[in-house]
């Protein structure tokens, strides 16, 4: 370890985002032997990023990391600067002469994009927004959904699309006791879709669901899980794939998918479909979406990596609502390199790069490093691994000088008068969100805009 830090001189840190990724970080540099001092930039007065405007509100299992998180947060080491935008309030140079390394894990904040006519229409929507707004986040506290139509598309089969069409299926007595926000729950509880098709542009052996997320279609109170079984055929690739003993998980998506397609729906009143090897090519209507079409496709390559390839055969379905669940992407930090391809901050092992060689002080974990790829628990080793290139760097970084660490950041943001919040004003928020939600049976009420949660502190 440095001999450049010492309980009067520590290594200090500045983490720009307070998800997953840069939670596993300051736990990952309070286990090394190393005085260390730490401050989290969130640009939001909430922490937890995606745990917390990610996650379903009915799943309320996978928030349990909140709980490490926040008693991380207890660190003597640690600051937490809410309501701080890096870009905004506060640039990456300012950070840099304030801190020695800067951990970027501030995630994937933006979707990919279908590059087809008719994206834009009024009623074609990104997950992102639909799931930020069901669960509360700022940014699409007001968003509309029209949800008086009674076909709603899904594009993807991925865990998020799980989520969206989950949503969508579920009945309001399924719901109102989750922390879904208030504003969601109401236009739910208006909902007229009756059927929610989620579409695939490869098969069934390569949906991206996981069993636990799909196995829940076949349980919901007044929806029935649909699949034809013709569109369950596998080619000679896909049958390796799923016969091969490392994706165990595949087969039993697959599995469920067949006993699925074995049980004809009911008499439910809303209908999933899972439709397979299908690509959208134009979302089309008069002024919003009224009708999605798609390409067949088959599939061709090796197993493991098959592509979609269009057949040039088309469909049509009518549609009055559409979501693209197709991927996130980050968003480029100023000051900081951006890979726009990817969609991530160019790294090797977490170390921030240009034009291949390492940027001085900057480092990167989580989506925004790798990718959306992975659950919360994915982000753990990643982080890991960017806080142990961090340590072997500690020797440049000893050389960047005497850093202001949070004290000096404390002077500029009350200097530009920006009202920062602290962890103890995040935990008056949240114990006011827990005490509105007693009042309606659920686990907390979220307060969805910024100036409802700084009124709360003032
Ligand atoms: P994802 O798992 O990568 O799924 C994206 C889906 O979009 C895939 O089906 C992909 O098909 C499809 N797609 C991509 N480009 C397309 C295009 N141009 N046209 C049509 N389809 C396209 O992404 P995600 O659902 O956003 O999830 C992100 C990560 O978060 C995943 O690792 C996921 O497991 C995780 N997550 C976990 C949970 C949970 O644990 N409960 C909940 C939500 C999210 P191809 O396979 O053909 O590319």
């Amino acid at each position: 370890m440095s001999d450049s830090f010492n309980e009067s001189s520590p290594l200090k840190i500045a983490i720009v985002g307070s998800g997953p990724s840069g939670f596993y970080a300051i736990d990952a540099l309070l286990k090394k032997d190393i005085p260390v001092e730490i401050s989290m930039f969130e640009r939001l007065p909430i922490p937890y990023g995606l745990v917390r405007s990610g996650v379903a509100p009915d799943h309320p299992k996978l928030k349990n990391a909140i709980k490490v998180y926040a008693s991380l947060a207890q660190s003597p080491e640690f600051t937490y600067f809410g309501n701080v935008s890096v870009g905004r309030d506060i640039n990456i140079d300012e950070l840099k002469s304030m801190y020695h390394a800067i951990i970027l894990s501030c995630g994937a904040e933006t979707d990919r994009k279908l590059g087809i006519p008719g994206e834009d229409l009024p009623g074609s929507h990104t997950a992102t927004e639909f799931v930020g707004w069901y669960n509360g986040h700022p940014d699409y506290r007001d968003r509309e959904f029209d949800l008086s139509c009674e076909t709603a598309v899904i594009i993807g089969q991925g865990n998020v699309a799980a989520d969206v069409s989950r949503i969508l299926a579920k009945t309001v007595d399924e719901l109102k006791h989750t922390d879904i926000a208030e504003h969601a729950l109401e236009a739910l509880a208006e909902s007229r879709i009756r059927d929610i098709y989620v579409v695939g542009r490869r098969g069934p052996a390569q949906a991206k669901f996981t069993s636990k997320e799909l196995k829940e279609f076949g349980e919901l109170a007044d929806c029935a899980p649909v699949v034809d079984p013709k569109e369950l055929a596998l080619n000679p690739a896909s049958v390796t794939e799923l016969e091969d003993k490392e994706n165990a998980g595949g087969k039993k998506v697959y599995e469920l998918f067949q006993g699925f397609a074995e049980n004809p729906p009911g008499n439910q009143s809303r209908r999933v479909h899972f439709t397979f090897c299908k690509s959208p090519v134009e979302i089309s209507g008069k002024v919003r979406v009224e009708k999605l079409k798609l390409e067949f496709n088959r599939l061709s390559g090796e197993p493991f990596s098959q592509a979609a390839e269009g057949t040039g055969e088309f469909m049509e379905l009518d549609c009055g609502i559409l979501f693209r669940s197709i991927g996130y992407r980050g968003v480029p930090v100023p000051g900081v390199p951006f890979d726009e391809k990817r969609g991530v901050i160019p790294n090797r092992d977490g170390r921030v790069v240009e034009d291949d060689k390492p940027v001085e002080q900057l480092y990167v974990s989580g989506w925004i490093k790798r990718g959306a790829t992975g659950i919360i628990g994915t982000n753990k080793p990643d982080s890991v691994a960017t806080v142990a290139s961090l340590l072997e760097d500690t020797g440049k970084l000893g050389a960047t000088g005497e850093k202001g660490g949070a004290e000096a950041t404390l002077r500029l943001l009350n200097e530009r008068g920006i009202r920062y919040v602290s962890f103890a004003d995040w935990e008056k928020i949240d114990r006011a969100e827990i005490e509105l939600g007693q009042t309606r049976d659920k686990p907390r009420e979220k307060y969805t805009r910024i100036e409802e949660m700084l009124g709360l502190l003032d």
